[in-house]
C-alpha cells in the first residue's frame, strides 16, 4: 500500500497531517508532503481517514499487490 499525494492540488491545510502526522507533513513551501517510511499497512484506517478528510481530493491510497 502506497500514499500518493498531488501536490498540484494540495491546498496546505494540514488536515491530513492533523489525523497522521507522522505520514503527513506541510513542508515550508505550504504543501503536503509525505513521509513513505511511515506508511504501514496497520494505519490503513487512519491513512482512509486522512483521505476522506483532504478537502482538495489530493491524497489517495494505492495497493499495489
Ligand atoms: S488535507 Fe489535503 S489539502 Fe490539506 S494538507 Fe493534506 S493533502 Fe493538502
Amino acid at each position: 500500500m502506497r500514499v500518493v499525494a498531488d501536490r498540484e492540488k494540495c491546498m496546505g491545510n494540514g488536515l491530513c497531517e492533523a489525523v497522521h502526522p507522522a505520514v503527513f507533513e506541510v513542508a515550508d513551501d505550504g504543501v503536503v508532503v509525505v513521509h513513505h517510511e511511515n506508511v504501514h499497512a496497520e494505519d490503513r484506517k487512519l491513512l482512509e481517514q486522512a483521505v476522506a478528510a483532504c478537502p482538495a481530493f489530493a491524497l489517495r491510497l494505492v495497493d499495489d499487490d
